[in-house]
């Protein structure tokens, strides 16, 4: 070990070229820039690094085959990577680690899908990089698939060279990142597209992610999703507002989202944080709490806010208005839901049709009132029938955890209530048992009971 001490590879220590906010440098422009600064191959100096520095065997061989551009990858390689170029630069061990997503590795799953496969690069950054007189370097943000174009230029990123068509090879040598590898000309936009990159294409939501990651001293929490996700869903489901929240995500989708102990993929976070209207970040805390609340259970979605100060035509209104009362609704609708399917306030659909409208809510406070109990005989029978079923169907041994798991799974039903039940089945169950028990001994041997009589 002392040998391989002595052979520790030091490198000159080159300055992040961005170190925090959006455009925070990646680790894979990083180690470009450093080999570059040596006169090496990128390639060259990984490998003298994990010769050098030698992490873990596999590690280590693995570090020597990945593609540069996928050492952003929340995985033990970048892990290894990050701990190698520290040693090497002395650079501090964190600052690497916000150029990667490793941040995220407890809190999502895995999703290689949602990582480019090679690099890419905004041309107009780079020449802003240029130009400003300083390195030429790739965004940490580039490296995300979903992040198709440039939020500051609105420039698709490229992945290939404009004039010779060269895809880059990370491990070869670089003179510039600015500039092709192979015909060493300035990347620039020749696409003379005219259609431009839509807003999604921008990944906003994305930057917002990479922003908070390259302030953060450590990495987003397991299972915060979830945690966020349980607590939304039990709010809610207390106001009983559940239905304005099955109008942003499907209750399949809910209950789906509450129940998994896997961590959720980058993509089912981002469209949560959208339904949401929670930043991404924040999600991914699991600090979900007040914005969310106050959006689901006091104010009608911006979005529909907006359309309810319009002037409403009184006729479209009441052909839109019996239309839904035309439908049967299982559960019945309320007025509010119904308002705000329509984007309009409640008193608008009292004013224009009080007759409708009084009858939309005693139907609906009736089915309010009748609401708990039913639910509770909804759920007990629920219970009954799987415990009844259990051997023939479930493969699982029957425990009380394992019943609530495939019950949660069967029934959409709050996991408080269902849990209430399967206690009062149980004791039911065995009750039941007991008695049986006695009346089985009773028949075996007559005579036991009645001795004292003989
Ligand atoms: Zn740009
Ligand atoms: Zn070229």
């Amino acid at each position: 070990m002392s040998v391989m001490h002595g052979l520790a590879m030091q490198l000159l220590r080159i300055p992040v070229a961005c170190d925090e906010g959006r455009a925070i440098e990646s680790l894979p422009s990083y180690i470009i820039r450093l080999a570059q600064q040596h006169v090496i191959p990128a390639g060259t100096l990984i490998t003298r690094l994990t010769e050098a520095h030698p992490i873990s065997g596999t590690a280590s061989a693995k570090a020597q085959s990945a593609p540069l551009a996928c050492l952003t990858r929340p995985n033990r390689t970048t892990a290894d990577v990050v701990q190698m170029v520290a040693l090497a630069t002395g650079t501090e061990p964190i600052v690497l680690r916000r150029m990667t997503y490793l941040f995220l590795e407890q809190a999502l799953g895995r999703t290689a899908g949602a990582y480019a496969k090679r690099l890419r690069w905004c041309p107009a950054c780079l020449k802003a990089d240029v130009d400003s007189g300083q390195p030429a370097y790739l965004r940490l943000l580039w490296s995300l698939s979903a992040v198709e174009a440039c939020e500051i230029h609105g420039l698709r990123l490229q992945e290939r060279c404009t004039h010779c068509g060269h895809i880059p090879r990370g491990y070869a040598q670089w003179t510039c990142l600015s500039r092709c590898q192979k015909c060493k000309k300035q990347h620039e936009d020749r696409s003379h597209s005219k259609v431009l990159p839509s807003i999604q294409q921008f990944g906003l939501d994305l930057a917002d992610l990479v922003d908070a990651i390259s302030r953060r001293a450590d990495s987003f929490p397991r299972g915060g999703v979830t945690a966020g996700v349980k607590k939304v869903f039990d709010a809610v489901w207390e106001a009983e507002q559940e239905i304005r929240l099955w109008n942003k995500l499907s209750r399949d989708q809910w209950i789906k989202l509450a129940l998994q102990d896997e961590p959720i993929s980058l993509t089912a976070a981002r469209q949560l944080s959208s339904c949401l209207d929670v930043p991404l970040p924040l999600l991914l805390e699991g600090h979900v709490g007040t914005a969310v609340f106050k959006f689901v259970l006091e104010n009608p979605p911006p979005a529909l806010a907006r359309t309810s100060a319009k002037r409403v035509d009184p006729r479209k209104l009441q052909i839109a208005f019996e239309a839904i009362l035309a439908e049967s609704h299982e559960p019945p609708l309320s007025l509010k839901a119904i308002a705000t399917t329509l984007g309009v306030a409640q008193n608008t659909l009292r004013n224009h049709f009080p007759r409708k409208s009084a009858l939309v809510v005693a139907n609906w406070s009736a089915y309010r009132t009748s609401r708990p109990e039913r639910y509770k005989n909804e759920a007990i029978a629920a219970a009954r029938s799987l415990l009844s079923t259990w051997h023939d169907t479930q493969t699982e041994l029957l425990t009380k955890k394992s019943f609530l798991r495939v019950l949660l799974n069967r029934s959409s039903l709050p996991k408080n209530l269902l849990r209430a039940v399967i206690e009062f089945v149980l004791t039911e169950q065995s009750a039941a048992r007991l008695i049986l028990h006695e009346l089985d001994a009773e028949t075996r041997n007559p005579l036991a009971n009645r001795a004292p009589f003989a």
